[in-house]
């Protein structure tokens, strides 16, 4: 018995009803990048379906080195994928990543240097990168991650980004920086 048995029963619940997606253009054209907090989750938030979207998570939702890796690989396989599709020219948009922070993000403790000191000794992070990956504010965070994002000379062309702020308290997501390309 594991932590994990009431959702295998759930999971026998989906794969009832299951009709599987085949690899393809993600239906809605959108990638969304945001916090691995559980109350941030883009499927229930967002009403994202299966086959919609491909979500990215890390802690705080930050535009890390690892997400522009992410990103750029993923718009190479759309560009792809999507070479072989009906009334798709060679300059058509492939999609649009959609960064989202969000208010009482758990990364917010790391602006306090007592607990950054002690994070970085628990995990073994340079407490700089600690420092970079706080959102203490979102509406703060969001701009530059976009920023950094659209200026990263591996980013697809034909790749937007957009930058969202969700609220914890209310449930709203608010666009703060609305898709452009690089
Ligand atoms: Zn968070």
């Amino acid at each position: 018995m594991t932590r994990i048995a009431p959702l295998l029963e759930r999971n026998e619940q989906f794969a009832r009803t299951y009709t599987p997606t085949a690899l393809g253009i993600p239906a809605q054209q959108l990638l969304i990048v945001t916090c691995l907090d559980h109350r941030v989750d883009p499927a229930i938030i967002l009403g994202l379906q299966l086959g919609d979207a491909p979500v990215i998570r890390n802690a705080g939702g930050r535009v890390t080195q690892a997400v522009i890796d992410d990103v750029s690989y993923i718009g190479f396989l759309a560009g792809q994928l999507f070479a072989g599709q009906a009334g798709q020219g060679a300059d058509d948009p492939l999609f649009e990543v959609a960064v989202i922070h969000h208010t009482q993000c758990g990364t917010g403790f790391l602006a306090d240097p007592g607990f950054r000191r002690q994070a970085a000794v628990a995990t073994g992070l340079p407490e700089a990168a600690l420092e970079a990956s706080a959102v203490t504010d979102p509406h703060t965070t969001i701009g530059p991650d976009v920023q950094r994002l659209l200026a990263s000379p591996s980013l697809p062309p034909k790749i937007s980004v957009s930058g969202h702020v969700y609220d914890i308290a209310t449930g709203r997501l608010t666009t703060t920086h609305d898709a452009r390309y690089p």
